[in-house]
């Protein structure tokens, strides 16, 4: 069985920056499983899987376009502290999740000043060249219900 679309794909990675820095792994913990095709992992690696079989191993590495997207500086932000109400600690480094009018929006703190802050609405890898270290562990068919809710059920997926 390939990975193709509608098939469920369980990997193992590891992903390093342009450095070389680990930025993550599923190693130490489960595989990561995702349905193909329904655009539940970045498309770069889903294209480099595609067509792949169980065992196979390979190392991609992705242009920022085809992994977290090129960093926008209009997602850089100023907002006032009065809007932060309610979340004690504010310090350059955290991730927050804010409320807006188009849904919650993660950003991570840049700068705090005395009445603002500066955030980052980009994703953390996004503008960044990545490499992906993988190892595809099991394809499977998947259930008509994971089809409708396109995204996998059970271990490595959602649990609802
Ligand atoms: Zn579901």
């Amino acid at each position: 069985m390939i990975a193709e679309k509608n098939k469920v794909v369980s990997f193992h990675y590891t992903l390093k920056n342009v450095n070389g820095d680990e930025m993550e792994s599923t190693r130490e913990r489960e595989p990561m499983s995702y349905l193909h095709g329904a655009n539940n992992i970045i498309k770069g690696l889903e294209k480099a899987i595609e067509g792949c079989e169980a065992g196979a191993v390979f190392v991609v590495t992705l242009e920022a376009e085809d992994a977290y997207g090129t960093r926008n500086e209009k997602n850089v932000q100023r907002i006032s502290k009065k809007h932060l109400k309610g979340i004690k600690k504010i310090v350059p480094g955290e991730v927050l999740n804010l409320q807006t009018r188009e849904g919650p929006v993660q950003v991570t703190v840049i700068k705090v000043g005395r009445f603002n802050v500066d955030v980052d609405g980009n994703h953390p890898l996004a503008g960044q060249q990545l490499t992906f270290d993988v190892e595809i562990t099991a394809i499977r068919d998947s259930t008509p219900e994971e089809k409708e809710h396109r995204h996998v059920h059970g271990p490595g997926g959602h649990h609802h």
